[in-house]
């Protein structure tokens, strides 16, 4: 992640908004309804806390086209922030600095912000990959891969905690809570059988993801991530990094390079994809599989991260042999 590239600028800019827009009265950036105001970081979080939510509490999202691994916050989100109840984000090092910065940067000093990642049993997550912007000289601790909202398994996991969080901001709502959150937990849990039986039976499981974002995704539907094409988000490869990964394609005859819509133009894809047609690898195709990190504005809706999952589950299903 990019923290300490942006880290220090973003809490400046937060800082001087708020302090700008103080000097002034000012509408609420929220509804003039009552229960918990909550904000969250990206996108799946919101369908997760407004499924829990319900008409119980507001649910307000911050990041729509620029995600998590790029996003630095306006005066629109220091606002929303200022005014919160509870601050849901991913944590796992993905959102934590925009977190602490908005945070200090709104002075909501009641503001709970809650990592729902911690939440997730250690011996579920798996190692991250270094997407630190330093010298690899001396050990450093890499973390873990933050990309948990993939798996419907681990998305449980975040909607028990959101449900725990806003009873305990609500209690009064406690058994709304209850009961949205486990209709919703049923919801995930048809989504993963459904997504399973679709990949039955398919013989070759294996891909090259786009950036780093699918582990545990292929752990919940028991697909191999064999490369990846940006090894760090947002970056493209090198020659060299783009002939290594050609090369172990060729030689493992991996057929299968997922695609984000959010780069429409896929030059670094459409190059190991020619070259792998090139090289004989039968059916080389692109497939398109949303990370869920960005949405449009107008997309979002509390059905978002089903539909997405689905869409992602079929387009796998229906290039994998
Ligand atoms: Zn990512």
């Amino acid at each position: 992640m990019r923290t300490r590239v942006f880290l220090v600028p973003a809490a400046a800019v937060v800082a001087g908004l708020v302090l700008t827009a103080g000097g002034c009265s000012r509408e609420s950036a929220w509804p003039a309804r009552p229960g918990p105001k909550v904000v969250v970081s990206f996108a799946p979080l919101y369908c997760f806390a407004a499924n829990v939510a319900g008409d119980d509490a507001v649910v307000k999202n911050l990041m729509t086209t620029a995600g998590p691994h790029e996003f630095n916050p306006t005066d629109v989100e220091a606002r929303l922030v200022g005014e919160a109840d509870l601050f849901f984000v991913n944590g796992l090092e993905l959102d934590t600095a925009l977190a602490s910065s908005l945070k200090k940067g709104s002075g909501n000093g009641r503001l709970k912000v809650v990592e729902l990642g911690k939440l997730i049993p250690e011996d579920k997550l798996i190692e991250g990959a270094c997407h630190h912007d330093h010298d690899h000289d001396g050990p450093h601790e890499h973390g873990h891969d933050p990309h948990v909202w993939l798996s419907p398994d681990l998305a449980e996991v975040m909607v028990n905690g959101i449900r725990d969080e806003l009873k305990a901001a609500d209690p009064a709502h406690a058994a709304g809570y209850d009961r949205r959150a486990a209709e919703y937990v049923a919801r995930l849990r048809g989504l993963k059988a459904e997504g399973a039986k679709q990949l039955t039976g398919k013989e070759d499981k294996r891909l090259v993801t786009f950036h780093e974002s699918l582990g545990y995704f292929a752990k919940a539907f028991d697909l191999k991530v064999s490369g990846v094409v940006q090894k760090k988000p947002g970056v493209e490869p090198n020659a060299a990094e783009l002939a290594e990964l050609v090369n172990l394609c060729r030689k493992k005859n991996i057929r299968l390079i997922a695609v984000e819509p959010q780069y429409t133009a896929n030059t670094s894809a459409k190059t190991v994809l020619g070259e792998l047609t090139r090289a004989g690898v039968k059916d080389a195709q692109l497939v398109e599989v949303d990370p869920l990190e960005t949405v449009h504005p107008s997309g979002l809706t509390p059905d978002w991260y089903e539909r997405k999952m689905r869409a992602n589950l079929e387009a796998l299903a229906g290039a994998m042999k």
